[in-house]
Parts: structure tokens; sequence; C-alpha cells
């Protein structure tokens, strides 16, 4: 049995991993020239299936916490907290024996799940072929790979789920309604500590009334534990964010971020810190279209789907 893995992400390194434990030939592709060719997000929640993650891993990876725990070197417990608007208290969840939870730091997590996993890098996958005796991949570069068995682990807009169903992306992706706007910031001295006594971590401000939903999320720490870099996502249903007049689409970084300081000023002034402190040039400049995807069933055969490729988890859901 032989395993060809499209996809060194999250999803298809996790996978390699099983392989790899069990002994079980494999090889993993992936089309980007080398491990920092592309950013790799935030911060990302492991709680309830931390411990089967562990176990499913090989036993020659270094510790999953200590590898990933994006309030790394400091020594306090992560928290995740919620400040809806109309209440004074703040409920949530902190890392404790009993429901432990790490919050990975993305570009560390990927590194982690990396551990003596022979990526094949520059290998974009651009078309396939499957029958009863096997299945080929056909790669931009010229090159092709033979297996048993293909997982698409390409991400939301994949190829191999393209190539399987015969599909476009825009028939299978649906839209969600969400406009969001996107902040980036580095705090340090008494600003980091006031984000910390907010929360440990990350917490969301609700505001029912304006319909805003903004989560605020500590990136990583700086190695002398000083510093942190953090981001916020501030978002709201809006059915016409597809819509390419849609003031988003638009706006500048500065009217971004004048929207959101609008939007936080009802707020106390501990949660309206965050924002008032982004630069204009820490606000993502593109507006993002989150999109969702839940596949009922996949035709029987040698090819297979996981992670995004075959069910979208939108941030919102992971968290
Ligand atoms: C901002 C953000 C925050 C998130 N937070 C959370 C969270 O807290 N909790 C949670 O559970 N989920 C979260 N998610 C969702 C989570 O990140 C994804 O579900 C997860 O990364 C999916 O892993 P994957 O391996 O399927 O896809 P990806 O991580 O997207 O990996 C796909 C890989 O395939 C490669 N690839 C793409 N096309 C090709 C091709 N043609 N040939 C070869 N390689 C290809 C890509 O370069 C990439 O390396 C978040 C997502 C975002 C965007």
């Amino acid at each position: 049995m032989h395993v060809l893995i499209a996809g060194a992400g999250l999803g298809g390194l996790t996978l390699a991993q099983n392989l790899r434990k069990r002994g079980i030939s494999y090889e993993i592709f992936e089309r980007d020239e080398h491990k920092d060719a592309r950013f790799q997000g935030w911060a990302i929640a492991l709680h309830t299936i931390t411990d089967e993650l562990v176990a499913s891993m090989p036993s020659d990876m270094p510790d999953l916490r200590q590898a990933t725990d994006h309030m790394s070197p400091l020594k306090i417990p992560t928290q995740i907290c919620l400040y809806p608007a109309e209440s004074i208290v703040r409920v949530g969840w902190e890392d404790c024996p009993e429901t432990p939870f790490i919050r990975a730091e993305r570009y560390r997590l990927r590194n982690h799940l990396a551990t003596n996993i022979p990526i094949q890098w520059g290998k974009r996958v651009q078309r396939i072929e499957h029958d009863d005796q096997g299945v080929a991949v056909y790669f931009e570069d010229g090159t092709t790979a033979k297996g048993d068995i293909l997982v698409g682990a390409d991400g939301v807009k994949s190829v191999v789920r393209q190539e399987l169903l015969q599909k476009s992306h825009d028939e299978v992706l649906k839209i969600i309604p969400l406009a969001a706007i996107v902040g980036e910031l580095k705090l340090s001295g008494e600003a980091f500590k006031r984000q910390l006594q907010l929360s440990h971590g990350s917490y969301s401000l609700i505001d029912s009334e304006k319909g805003y939903l903004t989560f605020c999320s500590l990136h990583d720490v700086t190695p002398d534990g000083k510093s942190a870099r953090y981001y916020w996502i501030m978002s709201r249903s809006d059915p016409t964010i597809v819509d390419p007049d849609h003031w988003l689409h638009k706006a500048t970084q500065q009217e971004k971020l004048e929207h959101a300081r609008e939007v936080m000023s009802n707020r106390e002034p501990k949660f309206r810190e965050i924002f008032d402190l982004t630069p204009v040039e820490g606000i993502k400049k593109e507006t993002h279209i989150w999109r969702d995807l839940e596949l009922s069933s996949l035709p029987a055969g040698r090819v297979v789907l996981m992670g995004d490729a075959a069910h979208v988890m939108t941030p919102f859901r992971g968290e």
C-alpha cells in the first residue's frame, strides 16, 4: 500500500505522522517551494482532541505543548474569554489539568507536525487519474507520482476535489455572509500587561445590539516575554459582502480602522485600547470573503479528501 498526500498543511502532515507511526508507505507533496513561502496564520486552539492527537503520533515527536504554545515563554495558563457588551461579567475557559487546552502558534504547529516528514516541496498538483489499478498525480513541474490511494489535503481550493468531483470551486463553495475587518499590532510593556489582564490569550467582544463579534487574540510572545504580536477580527453578519461595490472592498486601511474604533466607541477604555493602538498599516488591505463547504458524500474509489478540502473549518467554527 502506497499513499499519496496532496498538501502539507495541518491535515496532510497529521495524516503523514499517523502513517509514519504505522509504518505505511507514503509520499507528501506541497505546492509551496519551502516552509516559509506563505504566512501560516495566527493561532489555533487544540482542546478536546489533544490527547488523541498526541497518541496518534510517533514517539519521537517533541512535546506538543512546548513546541507550539503561543504563550511561551510566559508560564501562565491560556484563557479564552467572552465579554458581552450588556454584561459586566466575563465568561470563558482556562487551561487546567481537568480541561487542558493549548493555543498553538500555527507556524510552530506546522513545523512540529513536519517532524521527520520528508515533504516534497514545489509540487503543485495539477491533474489526477484514477482507476481500479491505482492513482496517478501530475504536477505543474511535469513530474508524476503513482500510488494506491490519493488523499487530497490541499485546502479549501482543493485541486484534488475539483478533479474528483469535476466541479468548479464556485459550484461547491458557499459564501459565508460575514463582513470582517482584520487588524494586527505589536504590544510591549504596560499595554501588553493590560491585554493579559483582559485574557491570557484571546477574548471576544460581543455587541448584539450593534451586531458585532470581535475576536482579539495574542499571536505569539517574543523570546524575552516582554512583547507580543496581537491580531483582531471584527465581524458582523452581512450577506451583501459578495457585492463588489460593498464599502469594505473599496475602503482604505484608515477608513476600516476608523470604523472599527467607532464600533468600539461605547465600550470601556480597556476594550478600546487594542484598536486605538493598532497602526493604520496593521489593517489588512484585502477584505476576505469566508467560504464554507460540506459535502454529503464522495464517489467511492481510490481518491479521498480530508480537512478543508472536504469540510471547510472557518476560524469561528474552530474556536
Ligand atoms: C485565520 C484562521 C484561523 C483559524 N483558527 C482555527 C481554530 O482556532 N481552530 C480550528 O479548528 N480551525 C481553525 N481554522 C481552520 C483551520 O486552519 C483549517 O481547518 C486547517 O488549516 C485546515 O487544514 P488543511 O490541512 O485541510 O488545509 P490547509 O492548512 O489549508 O493546508 C493545505 C495545504 O495544501 C497546499 N496546497 C494547496 N493546493 C495545492 C496543490 N494544488 N498542490 C499541492 N499542495 C497544495 C497548501 O499550500 C497548504 O499547505 C482557522 C483558519 C483560519 C484561516
